[in-house]
């Protein structure tokens, strides 16, 4: 009896040993299927795709924003035109004591350093934040959203004062400025070098084409409209060595035929001479501005 049953066991135990050996050798081969499925499938997968130019996509906004710029200032949220935001784009010129200067015309384009350190501080303790031009149409379509209101400080025409006070002054307020550069002037008495140019662009400054020589557009021939826009644009993209895409009107003056030559040329942005806030509304190649003197008081242009 003992024998018989001891060979029942041994007979089981071979059976259950067999039935385990074929669960491993199962197991083993599914697993081994799965792992090349795996490996084939990872093998196949398509290569991430590059992001598509053209509309911005949240992506796009965030490499733009990545973009080493002095200053980084943006919060990104979902797109949304916000139909109430109105950005003050600032008008200076020069930044320099107007007191002692009689010409009326030049006396009002004057700002006193004083002033101007005084203005940089109202925008700061009143929660703006300075932007450049180029970021304007995606702040103000909504694909950029900011945590502070957004403001634009231009300067026309590259004097040397931009250079040695404004300069100085916005970096230390951490500021960005748009300059508009008459090409035909750099290096000119008076007027900022092209090096100048080259270290604040350096240090997160955006410059933009005041034209050749400062003459009225809306007055020239078509081709001398042209060359005036397209000469400066060239000569400042090659000395900064990045592509120009803003321009300010001399004396704020243009015609249908500028706009027109403006946009085929490939300038985005223009501003004008004109009393506004850009808004989601505004013509991106005519932005109105706010002219700032010695006694523009914020309290009553911004402050609203
Ligand atoms: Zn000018």
């Amino acid at each position: 009896m003992k024998q018989k049953s001891k060979a029942k066991k041994k007979r089981a135990l071979k059976k259950g040993l067999k039935v385990n050996i074929r669960h491993v050798i199962a197991l083993a081969v599914f697993f081994l299927f799965v792992a090349m499925v795996f490996v084939i499938s990872a093998y196949h997968s398509p290569a991430p795709k590059k992001p598509a130019s053209g509309p911005k996509t949240k992506a796009n906004v965030v490499k733009k924003v990545a973009v080493p710029k002095a200053i980084p200032i943006m919060q990104l949220q979902k797109p949304a035109p916000n139909p109430n935001l109105k950005v003050p784009i600032l008008m200076f010129h020069h930044i320099r004591d107007p007191k002692p200067i009689k010409d009326p015309i030049q006396h009002n384009l004057s700002v006193s350093p004083a002033k101007f350190k005084a203005d940089l501080s109202w925008l700061k303790a009143h929660n703006y934040q300075a932007v450049t031009i180029d970021d304007l149409p995606a702040i103000l379509n909504g694909q950029i959203k900011m945590a502070k209101k957004p403001v634009a400080i231009t300067f026309d025409d590259g004097y040397e004062d931009n250079f040695t006070e404004a300069f100085p002054d916005l970096i230390a307020a951490g500021m960005t400025g748009n300059f508009n550069i008459i090409t035909g002037a750099v290096g000119m008495p008076g007027y900022m070098t092209a090096e100048q140019l080259k270290a604040m662009e350096k240090a997160g400054m955006e410059f933009g084409s005041h034209t050749v020589r400062h003459l009225d557009l809306a007055t020239l021939s078509p081709d001398r409209q042209t060359k005036e826009l397209a000469d400066s644009k060239t000569t400042l993209g090659k000395l900064l060595g990045r592509e120009i895409t803003s321009l300010c009107y001399p004396s704020g003056e243009y015609n249908v035929l500028t706009l027109a030559i403006a946009k085929q040329l490939g300038y985005r942005l223009a501003t004008t001479t004109k009393f506004g806030y850009a808004d989601a509304q505004s013509k991106l190649l005519e932005l109105p501005r706010v002219r700032m003197t010695e006694t523009s008081n914020f309290d009553a242009l911004l402050n609203r």
